[in-house]
């Protein structure tokens, strides 16, 4: 008896990005995490933090969390859902919502992972390509009839927006469920919120990990409306968020003049690092999100990759097509963004090689 199922055997599972080992010296603009510290306020938190809290389970709704959510995003408590990040809740999605027979669509290129669920559910999918521009492809994602349709906005890894019509029009049309994953969207202009809130239909994803520098906190949340979340709850993990982030992201949550300022001190880096690489030929596409997607002008986006490492600087770099040519890059502060452009300066003018 094979240990497991064919389809479980015949996958590859996701590949996250490169997380060096504490104490490695180097700038690590490779999975979107935010250059900033968390809140103070969400540190304090943390640090005051008592046995009793750690020697109980969690709520199982996270609810000073939830209640936190709810409050700022001035939606009832029972239209959030707290999830031990982003990832956890596609998770519950793509097991509530998918098998063979229940497909799931996307536009593509897009967050990987959500292949990688639709592959243990056994669950076919529709990927529906982006053209090069990242244009939403609403007719070809209604027509795939999915009964799960999931849409990054801003997208990963081209950092773009998804036009509100567009976003509109696919809620409009689509048979099934419409995910608006906005792991980005703090970085953004506009939010799909009002369509979770007015179409049955439409849940929307967010997280602590890039607008609050808490990605190792690992807490995310769904907002939608209760006949969604209390589906999706049936299938979560009884205890799925731990105290530790549940107290610890509600205080980050509440502190958003902290998380404003560090949201538009990234969005100015982002105006510069764009300027500096367009100007050394780039072709840098319109970001909304945390990060860059770039063309070097030769094309030769997997040696930059490589040389950039050799020197102690992490960007990502996917050696697939189309997006072999092309390199996503973490927004980092100021100064780890100007010893990136020197450095490709530096390897481009052929300086320092070998
Ligand atoms: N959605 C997208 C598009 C992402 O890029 C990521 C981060 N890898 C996530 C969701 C998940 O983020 P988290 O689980 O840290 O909330």
């Amino acid at each position: 008896m094979p240990l497991f199922r064919p389809n479980i055997d015949g996958m590859t599972g996701y590949v996250p990005g490169e997380q060096p080992l504490a104490g490695e010296k180097v700038i690590k603009l490779n999975t979107n995490e935010n250059p900033y510290a968390p809140s103070p306020a969400a540190m304090s938190v943390l640090g005051g933090l008592d046995s009793e809290r750690l020697r109980r389970y969690s709520h199982p709704t996270a609810r000073a969390f939830r209640e936190t959510v709810a409050g700022v995003l001035d939606v009832p408590a029972e239209w959030v859902l707290p999830g031990n990040g982003s990832d956890d809740l596609l998770t519950m999605i793509f097991r509530a919502g998918t098998e063979p027979g229940r497909s799931a669509a996307y536009p593509v290129p897009t967050y990987t992972l959500y292949r990688t669920l639709a592959e243990i559910q056994d669950a076919e999918v529709a990927e529906v390509p982006f053209d090069e521009d990242f244009h939403l492809p609403v007719d070809g994602l209604v027509s795939a009839r999915a009964a799960v349709t999931l849409v990054a906005h801003p997208n990963a890894p081209s950092g773009t927006a998804m036009p509100r019509a567009r976003l509109e029009a696919l809620a409009e049309g689509v048979s099934g469920l419409l995910v608006v994953d906005e792991a980005y969207v703090d970085f953004a202009d506009h939010h799909a919120l009002d369509l979770a809130r007015s179409r049955e239909n439409v849940v929307v994803l967010r997280t602590l990990s890039k607008g609050y520098s808490l990605a190792g906190l690992r807490l995310g949340f769904a907002v939608g409306n209760p006949a969604i979340l209390d589906g999706l709850m049936k299938v979560k993990d009884s205890y799925n968020v731990g105290s530790v982030p549940c107290a610890v992201g509600a205080a980050a949550f509440a502190d958003q003049a902290y998380h404003r300022e560090c949201v538009e001190r990234v969005k100015a880096s982002r105006a510069t690092l764009a300027g500096d690489l367009a100007g050394l030929g780039f072709r840098v596409w319109p970001s909304a999100a945390n990060f860059l997607f770039v063309r070097p002008p030769d094309g030769e986006a997997g040696r930059l990759y490589e040389c950039l490492k050799e020197r102690g600087i992490l960007i990502r770099y996917f050696n697939r097509p189309p997006l072999a040519d092309k390199l996503r890059i973490t927004i980092g502060t100021d100064e780890q963004n100007a010893e990136l452009v020197r450095e490709i300066v530096s390897i481009r003018a052929g300086a320092g090689d070998g």
